[in-house]
């Protein structure tokens, strides 16, 4: 039997798998003992995936208003069209919207050719929608978005405090390896989350925050830092800037943010008595208004402590996807150009040159929910759309429906034929899964590592980063886009990362520039940056130091009586995005049938809805119908819905078509978790 290591594609714990082919796509799943991330374990959705690897519903051949076509038709056309719609409308007239779930390789080349032969930073990512606040409050505190910790640091704590993430659920195998270290070494779990999650029933001390308290309670957890004598002097004089005044700002009452004096001093007490301390926080932290601030407040903490840049301690942020950080990494984002590198005129000079590009980028493109308002008012006309779904996952999601539907032009690459978002599409084209992709991704602690394929290319379905280039030849760029392989792409990724880079970006993996594709297909798992990027104190900025963000929390929004609750979304354990892949497994769907919204008691009997009838949520942005669970888990006046459901799982159950374009203005992420509602019994 062929055993292939590979990663899991779902969350950015990143598992290593060993695939072992037994027939006709047919594979026996399990973890790889020896994957640093994992060390053999997988959570529910990595063991079945072999339950997700049939053709049922795959997209198989290339189609132009629904009828099948000749690969080379369709390219002609997508080429033809980007180029006409730049050369009428200019380059910012057109816009790519890619997804964590791209390759590498894939992002690379499709930000290539967007940034340095379109001539537009219009290209964004569903990473977007996850941890763009915890890299924009990296680069306001680090000068560049770098995770400080990894997994080993999670085993060397003596306290986590976990923010705004249910990990059992979301990053299983990471909580298995926060129980480990509770069992061996007695690391003590702070849970910081406005629901009493399964995660939280396990911890030793659950702050129900309210929602948006976070900065009010990291505020006041390092005002009581300084009030204890516990800021570290010496790190602040040699390793972290100051601004004026920043200490006279801090406010030290955790009242607003819904925690009493007694808990919040159990919380201050394990915090003081335990300097080994990760800090690990998610999308709870992140999707929110004031994400950055978030995400700079706990951030400061360690910073004021000295509590980062040495075993077991660090702010950690934990992603969503199996490649958001290589999307970072390349230039997926529309904030950042490419290699860690931003718009400035030498930066935007140095990438230029290294592409020996015709043009560059040279400010920043529209952000994900910024970019399908300009599609919806008709400045973007043409938008190509990979690998992910907007229609169902994008915020206020009728509206992208709607600008999706009154578009020149959408081209779709996906694997499914039949999407929320395909339905929109005058093009598509079928790309190839998991278990067909070949390249490499990057988890959440900064470690590279290779998916492989297992089967053969079903159809005539390609690999992304060979649909992008096919487009960019036909566009007239044939000399930059000569890839023979993803091996190809990824020598000259890691060769630009070292470009016009004298030590002064942590990401420089130029050292694997002359990767063979023999050594390319070895691959073992390697990190960059090291277990410790900032082990000896040295940041990314100018005079080497980090920066402490004076941050104050969100203004609070003033009560709609007609929406008086409060909505907030997230993830079942065995459903992963809009279900086009583990709604194929009979036995992940066992954990949760359907979409439940979990609200108090006393607001469902305010409302006379009983536990497992049906209600409807209502906001301005629409309405959605969910079968009711009643758990005093949940805060008075919050609820709680999951966000995977679509139309083509089912009628009700929408979650996100119910929350408005509010996104933190540093980062451009969307407010999931808090948005005005009502509901009522159907
Ligand atoms: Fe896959 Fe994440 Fe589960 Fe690991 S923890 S098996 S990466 S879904």
């Amino acid at each position: 039997m062929t055993k292939i290591c590979t990663t899991c594609p779902y969350c950015g714990v990143g598992c290593g798998i060993k695939a072992e082919i037994t027939g006709d796509r047919e594979v026996i799943i399990k973890g790889d003992e020896e994957h640093p991330a994992n060390f053999g374990r997988l959570c529910s959705k990595g063991t079945h995936l072999a339950e997700t690897v049939s053709l049922e519903g795959r997209l198989l051949y290339p189609e132009i208003g629904g009828e099948r076509v000749e690969w080379a038709n369709a390219l002609d056309l997508v080429a033809k069209r980007l180029a006409d719609t730049v050369r009428e409308h200019g380059p910012d007239s057109v816009a790519f919207y890619v997804s964590g779930q791209l390759l590498t390789e894939d992002y690379y080349v499709a930000n290539k050719l967007m940034k340095g032969f379109i001539g537009s930073a219009n290209i964004d990512t569903n990473s977007r929608l996850c941890m763009a606040s915890a890299v924009a409050a990296h680069v306001r505190a680090f000068g560049e978005d770098v995770v400080p910790c990894s997994y080993d640091d999670l085993e060397a704590a003596d306290l986590i405090l976990l923010v705004g993430s249910n990990t059992a659920w979301c990053h299983p195998v990471i909580w298995q390896r926060i129980e480990k270290a509770r069992s061996e070494r007695g690391t003590k779990l702070v849970v910081i989350d406005p629901r009493r999650t399964e995660t939280a029933e396990c911890a030793d001390l659950h702050l129900p925050i309210a929602l948006d308290g976070d900065v009010v309670l990291f505020n006041a957890l390092l005002a009581e830092m300084m009030t204890r004598g516990l800021l570290d002097e010496d790190y602040l004089r040699d390793h972290v800037d100051t601004p004026a005044g920043f200490w006279n700002r801090l406010t030290d009452d955790p009242a607003a943010a819904g925690i009493d004096r007694g808990l919040f001093d159990k919380l201050a007490d394990l915090v003081a008595a335990h300097p080994k301390m990760v800090t690990l926080f998610s999308q709870g932290a992140n999707q929110s208004v004031g994400g950055t601030d978030k995400g700079n407040a706990i951030i400061n903490l360690h910073l004021a402590t000295g509590r980062i840049g040495k075993p077991g301690m660090g702010p950690f942020s934990i992603t969503g996807q199996p490649n958001a950080m290589g999307g970072r990494e390349v230039g997926g984002l529309s904030s950042m150009l490419a290699a860690h590198m931003g718009f400035s005129d030498a930066e935007c000079e140095a990438v230029q040159l290294y592409w020996n590009s015709p043009t560059i980028a040279r400010q920043p493109g529209r952000k994900a929910v910024d970019m399908f308002r300009d599609v919806h008012d008709g400045k973007i006309k043409a938008i190509w759309v990979m690998a992910t779904n907007p229609a169902v996952s994008m915020p206020d999601a009728d509206y992208v429906r709607e600008a999706l539907n009154r578009c020149d032009f959408v081209v779709v690459s996906d694997v499914i034929t039949e999407t929320d978002t395909t339905a929109y599409a005058d093009v598509k084209l079928p790309a190839l899964a998991w278990g067909e992709k070949d390249g490499t991704v990057t988890n959440s602690e900064r470690l590279i590592s290779r998916q492989r394929p297992l089967f053969a290319p079903p159809g005539e379905a390609k690999a992304d980063w060979w649909i992008v280039q096919e487009v960019a030849r036909r566009m007239g760029f044939d000399d930059a886009f000569s890839f023979d392989g993803p091996a190809a792409v990824f020598r000259e990724y890691a060769a630009q990362t070292g470009f016009r880079n004298d030590g002064q970006r942590k990401l420089d993996i130029s050292e694997w520039a002359d990767t063979s594709d023999r050594e390319y297909d070895d691959w073992v798992p390697k990190a960059w940056g090291g277990v410790s990027p900032f082990a000896e104190g040295k940041f990314t900025s100018s005079d080497g130091k980090a920066r402490l963000v004076a941050v104050v929390p969100p203004a609070s929004e003033l009560v709609d009586r007609a929406l008086p609750l409060r909505l907030n979304t997230g993830r079942y354990r065995d459903q992963w995005h809009t279900m086009t892949r583990t709604g194929l497994s009979p036995r992940l769907s066992q954990h949760r049938r359907e979409a439940l919204v979990e609200i108090h008691p006393d607001d469902a009997e305010d409302r006379s809805i009983e536990d497992g009838t049906l209600a409807r949520i209502m906001t301005p942005q629409g309405n959605s119908i969910f079968r009711v669970q009643l758990t005093d888990a949940q805060r008075k006046g919050e609820m709680f819905v999951p966000m995977h459901w679509t139309d083509q799982m089912s009628g009700g159950g929408r979650a996100n078509r119910l929350p408005d374009q509010t996104v933190d203005p540093v980062s451009g992420q969307p407010a999931y978790k808090n948005s005005s509602c009502n509901i009522a019994a159907v």
